[in-house]
């Protein structure tokens, strides 16, 4: 079948709304966030419903043609751009944006999977309920992009990553099936899990059209400290401390280095330097409960009273208000933007059993200065999670392409020590096209045999974005 008549088969199945196949509609869904990525579609696909999304998987998979679902496109791996392949072609879940239902008795939201994830927290926030699901980027990511990524986020310390967040979920098959597990049930042993094989998959079994959620009690009390660090082994055993004196109204632990705050101080505005001196390492820690401020903040003052104490922390800025709370959280969402402004960087998302992170800091910034003595490590990520954005930026001085010319080489040393401590490669951003090559390498090769014979089982066509993680 030719282009044009494959394009005049989706305009009817579909509904020609439905279909962008002229250049100029087409160029917002071909790259990627960072600008790595840009490849080439036949078409992009704007269904409204799951049966619409039904009837053009069925025709790409009778046709052969490869397919990318895309969400917000805030994926950091390439998994939403196409390749350079010309039939391809993309289906955006942009319209399939309604909250299908909020419950407070079951505490559970439905939402489709195109509802932008910030809109999905302010919805929750209304009927009185917290979904906990927390990101840089959630006023642009799709909760369906959040479930294709397993995404993490800033409260994954209390509440997991999205995995443990959903209940069931609605997702149509490469041949056209749509797989109905929009169940809300806590309990439901009934054999394998399906749904969770979808829930990070980055789009290469299926797409997922629909996603009943967990809904929590809304914390709105926060208090939140900034604690200065003389080392990761510090900042670890302030981490024990919290999580033993606080349970689970810990709600976030941050770490980064003091470097990254020369980094923030330097490109950011409306920042202001943390301490009267600069500390090798800083840790936020935010509290979060349902009721009673004073008791919080007691609690929180009666801890780290202790931590300075025991010398589990150099230094300590408690916010005492709203304002504070925000300037504090400042420091640390800046970072990534800040590095930015920087120039080109390397970039890994990596996660650590929790107890081996000094260990490694050690020993990985000891393997990357035998290769590049000046280089600048910029560390910081979700410590309580094991999970650290272990970012290199280039040595002063050097030229802006020196991060695409030496990258490969770090990446290996990071890498190498990553597996070394018994480690994982990607932490929360997924693989898509960007960590393939180092997920092929470092995953074990009896789980790549196997992910291989579910992917060939769900999608024996192998249209589901292809070239993506495996
Ligand atoms: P996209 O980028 O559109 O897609 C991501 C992947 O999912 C692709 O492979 C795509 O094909 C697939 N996909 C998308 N929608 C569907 C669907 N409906 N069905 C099947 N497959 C689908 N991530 C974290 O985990 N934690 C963070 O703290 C975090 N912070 C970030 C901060 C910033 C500033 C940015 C830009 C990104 C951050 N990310 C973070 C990464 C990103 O936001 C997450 O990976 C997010 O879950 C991606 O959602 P999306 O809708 O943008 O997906």
């Amino acid at each position: 079948m030719s282009n044009s008549d494959f394009l005049a088969r989706l305009a009817e199945r579909l509904g020609a709304d439905c279909v962008l196949s002229d250049e100029a509609s087409k160029q917002p869904y071909l790259a990627d966030w960072r600008g790595l990525y840009k490849g080439q579609a036949l078409a992009v696909l704007r269904p409204r419903t799951v049966e619409q999304v039904s009837k053009a998987l069925a025709l790409c998979s009778e046709h052969r043609v490869p397919v990318v679902p895309r969400g917000g496109n805030t994926g950091l791996c390439g998994g939403a751009a196409p390749d350079s392949g010309a039939g391809n072609v993309v289906i955006s879940l942009e319209r399939m944006n309604a909250v299908r239902s909020i419950d407070t008795t079951a505490n559970t939201l439905v939402a489709e999977a195109g509802c932008i994830l910030g809109n999905l927290r302010r919805a929750a926030q209304q009927a009185g309920r917290l979904l906990p699901l927390s990101l840089a980027a959630e006023d642009s990511c799709q909760i369906g992009g959040n479930l294709a990524t397993n995404a993490g986020g800033v409260n994954v310390v209390r509440y997991g990553m999205t995995r443990e967040l959903v209940l069931g979920i609605e997702a149509v098959l490469p041949g056209g099936e749509i797989f109905n597990g929009l169940r809300t049930l806590r309990k439901d042993n009934t054999g394998y899990d399906l749904k969770q094989l979808l829930i990070g998959s980055e789009g290469t079994l299926g797409i997922i059209t629909a996603a009943a959620l967990r809904l929590y009690p809304r914390a709105d009390v926060r208090a939140v400290v900034l604690a200065a660090v003389d080392s990761p082994a510090q900042a670890l055993a302030l981490y024990e401390l919290l999580f033993a004196q606080c349970g689970p109204r810990l709600q976030a632990y941050e770490f980064f280095t003091g470097d990254c705050v020369d980094l923030v101080l330097a490109h950011a505005e409306g920042v202001q330097e943390p301490f009267a001196q600069r500390h090798p390492g800083y840790v936020l820690v935010e509290l979060a409960d349902t009721a009673d401020e004073a008791a919080l903040s007691a609690l929180l003052e009666d801890v780290i009273g202790q931590a300075l104490e025991r010398e589990l922390c150099q230094d300590a800025a408690v916010s005492a208000s709203l304002a504070q709370l925000q300037a504090l959280w400042k420091l640390r969402e800046e970072i990534s933007e800040a590095q930015r402004a920087d120039g080109p960087h390397i970039k890994h998302d990596v996660s650590l059993p929790i107890e081996h992170i000094p260990a490694f800091m050690v020993s990985a910034e000891r393997r990357i200065r035998a290769l590049h003595a000046d280089i600048r490590p910029y560390v910081f990520g979700h410590f309580g999670d094991g999970n650290l954005h272990y970012n290199l930026s280039r040595p002063a001085g050097a030229p802006s392409d020196w991060a695409a010319r030496h990258g490969e080489a770090l990446t290996a040393e990071v890498l190498d020590e990553v597996a070394r401590y018994g480690g994982s490669i990607s932490a929360e951003h997924g693989i898509g096209q960007l960590k393939r090559e180092y997920f092929l390498k470092h995953k074990d090769p009896l789980e790549l045999k196997l992910m291989r014979q579910i992917k060939a089982l769900l999608d024996p066509a192998g249209i589901m974005n292809p070239g993506k993680l495996l």
